[in-house]
């Protein structure tokens, strides 16, 4: 009889969704200048991954400024507000058991601490692009940084507006060291030698 039947709450959680994707979700979170190599970097680890069967997903500036935070600007309290609502987006998808990488200057050490604060131990994967304002300047890939020097873009970060680096990433790139081909083996390696990519 109909008023009988009783339905099983199924909760589907994290542990079911890693093993049918046969990866261990987290987050890659790529800080560094503008024109460090973020995007660069992130999209070639993407690449591979995704080759690799796995399952990814990539925030950066432009696919969540003009969406999700269009509300906000560059004052210190709207790039709070973005990094939060990042944080908050990230948290979604490595629940969901993606591997999510996030590309975003985050400039503030605190803020970056508060993503971490928010996923499990492991899941917030630091990834600073190192790379030397001067040449973050020459590659100018975007023109921003001639433009931030004409005084055209308040709180350019680098410029008038500071960058902490981060004191203990889990991963360093210097790319004024090394290519983008070395830097993406560097993550990948990372990854498979912690356990997030089953076979
Ligand atoms: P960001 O996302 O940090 O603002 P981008 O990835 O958009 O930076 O731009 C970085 C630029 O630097 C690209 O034009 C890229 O081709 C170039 N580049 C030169 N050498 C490297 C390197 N070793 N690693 C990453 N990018 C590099």
């Amino acid at each position: 009889m109909q008023e009988n039947i009783v339905w099983h709450e199924h909760h589907v959680d994290k542990a079911q969704r890693m093993q049918r994707l046969k990866q261990k979700p987290c987050v890659l979170w790529f800080t560094g200048l503008s024109g460090s190599g973020k995007s660069t970097i992130s999209n070639a680890v993407e690449g591979y991954l995704f080759s690799q069967n796995h399952m990814t997903y990539l925030l950066d500036g432009d696919n969540v400024r003009h969406g999700l935070n269009k509300d906000l600007g560059f004052s210190d309290g709207d790039r709070v507000e973005n990094i939060r609502r990042i944080g908050e987006v990230s948290k979604l998808f490595v629940d969901a058991g993606i591997i999510v990488l996030s590309a975003f200057i985050s400039p503030f050490r605190n803020d970056r601490e508060m993503v971490r604060g928010l996923l499990n131990e492991g899941e917030f994967v630091e990834v600073f692009v190192d790379t030397p304002l001067a040449v973050c300047e020459s590659r100018d890939p975007k023109g921003l940084y001639k433009k931030a020097r004409e005084g055209k873009i308040p709180n350019f970060t680098g410029i008038d507006s500071p960058y902490e680096a981060p004191a203990a990433p889990e991963i360093h790139i210097r790319t004024d060291l090394y290519d983008i081909e070395t830097s993406v083996k560097m993550i990948i390696d990372y990854l498979k030698e912690k356990g997030y990519l089953h076979a």
